[in-house]
């Protein structure tokens, strides 16, 4: 078998015009970046208002291991395999970022042969967008000290600016920094840090606006701080709303490419899903439903983040339900639940495959208590015994569940028609009755304390005296009816990543909280997870490499 680079070089790429014909476009409606990249106009829904909603189907999973369950693999191949068979489908991604791609994932613009291409482009500098958002988000944190350093009109506490710088790399070193040292001509000093840009306010706006009016009135609600006597100071009071939205003209237009087998996907927006709301923009969705039959789009990792993030704070932007949900396992990933070390889930083990299934399980309770249809999705390896895919089959047929073996990344669209038509007919059943965990109208707490017991299966939550008094000033000034966005390990249901399965007996310690109050939620920070992540000790950035004819080596 090919490696995914060598599987995306060989692939042959449709000019991107031929894509856009498909789908119908005008001239107007859309721009060329390149011979095989478009960015498609913002204004696409509202000029197709009259046209019905493609049905959408959201791809999430279990507890992933730290390599990936392949939910992009598997959104891409079933974007293919509708397609295969007459469907007129497209998928609706996020934008990688170089944090993974460097650190430990390589890439993630899918596998095999249900990848998404130019995989070199979407995986490194694609079409700016991270770029915009870094940039549109360090303009702001430039004129926040900037105002403190010519005079400070507003009254901004230093010591209470809660806006970060962000870049799109994982980097330690730069979690907490003191800014402003060396006397009064550089700034006044105060202890800052970097984000991840992926965990910017900026990119969650990015993704949850409904247009370029909607994101502008967004960036102006960003709360940057407080004032010395604890009142909010946010992006409008600074006066910059303006310039940011400047910056972000273009990267609201969602980006045009195509997959291995030349189906169309839009990729646009990449908040990750353990310390973000980890969807793609609610532009991409909107306009994919208007342009296809078919919506196959993903949320981040486990359906303990992703999913629960995606149906409680993206589809109440949106205004939107999903049709259905496909629920990705691996052999690997269960065999990992029940107990085996990672350094041998290569080896057939049922009986632990057997005891992980329960991990599976907790994650079907979920999506049934969402009252969504839904089919599970074994996506093959070439390691998978016949005895192991056969134990999760006859486990879900037990339980009268849906099941499709899925085979997209060794035989693209065709390795997935079986998990095509069982989706389809889920989009046209009937026994439905979507409910989200939490009304807006619940407490802060009561909303977070729903989530770690219907969703996680913990106990409760233990809340540190930071997040009391964080939840306390949020109510009293007017943000307690906000959807909440966990952060939280994505290797576990807990907030211990070591606490692997269906664990039980325990409670979700939520250290502090953080107001998006121009995304319009508040982002809860459990256990020790990081909005700054760090490289492993081999990171993937050591294989890469440019041949001296110009061709990448190394991403996967
Ligand atoms: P996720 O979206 O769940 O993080 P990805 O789709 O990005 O996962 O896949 C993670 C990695 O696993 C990719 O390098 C991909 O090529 C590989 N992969 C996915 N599915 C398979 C499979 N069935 N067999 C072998 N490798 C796979």
């Amino acid at each position: 078998m090919l490696t995914d680079i060598e599987i995306a070089q060989q692939s042959t790429l449709k000019p991107i015009r031929e894509i856009t014909e498909n789908l119908g476009l005008s001239e107007q409606d859309w721009e060329p970046y390149g011979h095989t990249k478009a960015k498609l106009s913002d204004q696409l829904v509202e000029k197709l208002a009259d046209r019905p909603d493609g049905k959408i189907i959201l791809v999430t999973s279990i507890n992933p291991t730290p390599a990936g369950e392949g939910k992009s693999t598997v959104t891409v191949g079933l974007g293919q395999a509708l397609n295969k068979i007459g469907q007129k489908a497209i998928i609706a991604l996020r934008e990688p970022s170089l944090g993974p791609v460097m650190g430990l994932k390589g890439g993630a613009a899918g596998g095999g042969y249900s990848q998404v291409l130019p995989m070199e482009d979407i995986n490194l500098h694609f079409t700016g967008d991270l770029h915009a958002i870094t940039s549109a988000n360090n303009a702001l944190a430039a004129m926040i000290d900037n105002h403190i350093h010519r005079g400070n009109e507003l009254n901004i506490d230093p010591r209470r600016i809660e806006w970060k710088r962000v870049m799109d790399m994982n980097d330690r070193a730069l979690r907490q920094i003191v800014v402003g040292l060396g006397g009064p001509l550089r700034g006044v000093p105060r202890e800052d840090g970097f984000n991840i840009t992926v965990a910017s306010e900026i990119m969650a706006i990015l993704c949850l606006a409904k247009d370029l009016k909607d994101l502008k009135e967004r960036i102006s609600k960003i709360v940057i701080g407080y004032t010395y006597d604890e009142e909010p100071v946010t992006v409008k009071d600074l006066k910059v709303e303006g310039a940011l939205i400047l910056l972000l003209k273009d990267a609201i237009k969602p980006n045009l490419v195509q997959t291995t087998e030349n189906t169309p996907a839009i990729i646009h927006g990449g908040p990750f899903a353990n310390i973000a709301h980890g969807c793609n923009s609610l532009i991409a969705t909107k306009t994919a439903a208007k342009l296809g039959d078919y919506v196959v789009t993903e949320a981040g990792f486990g359906a303990d983040l992703g999913a629960e993030k995606f149906l409680d704070i993206k589809t109440r932007a949106g205004d939107f339900e999903p049709d259905a949900v496909v629920i990705v396992a691996t052999v690997r990933a269960l065999k990992m639940h029940g107990g085996v070390s990672k350094d041998r889930l290569t080896e057939e083990n049922v009986d632990a495959l057997k005891e992980g299934m329960k991990n599976l399980e907790k994650h079907i309770e979920t999506i049934q208590s969402f009252g969504l249809p839904f089919v599970i999705a074994i996506n093959k390896f070439p390691t998978d015994t016949e005895a192991e895919t056969t134990t999760i089959e006859s486990w879900c047929k037990s339980r009268d569940i849906e099941v499709a073996l899925t085979e997209v990344w060794a035989k693209g669209g065709e390795g997935g028609v079986e998990l095509a038509e069982k989706v389809i007919q889920k989009t046209k059943s009937d026994d439905r009755s979507f409910q989200r965990i939490y009304d807006l109208s619940d407490s802060i707490e009561d909303k977070i304390r729903k989530i770690a017991q219907n969703v996680y299966g913990a106990d409760g939550i233990e809340l540190s005296s930071k997040a009391k008094k964080q939840i306390a000033l949020y109510e009293k000034n007017g943000w307690g009816e906000m959807p909440v966005c966990m952060a939280k390990t994505q290797y576990s249901l807990s907030d211990d990543p070591a606490l692997v399965g269906r664990p039980s007996g325990f409670m979700i310690t939520i250290r502090e909280l953080r107001p998006s109050v121009g995304a319009g939620f508040i982002v809860v920070l459990t256990g020790d997870v990081m909005t700054m992540p760090g490289l492993p000790k081999k990171p993937a950035a050591l294989n890469m490499d440019v041949t001296e004819d110009g061709k990448v080596v190394g991403l996967f």
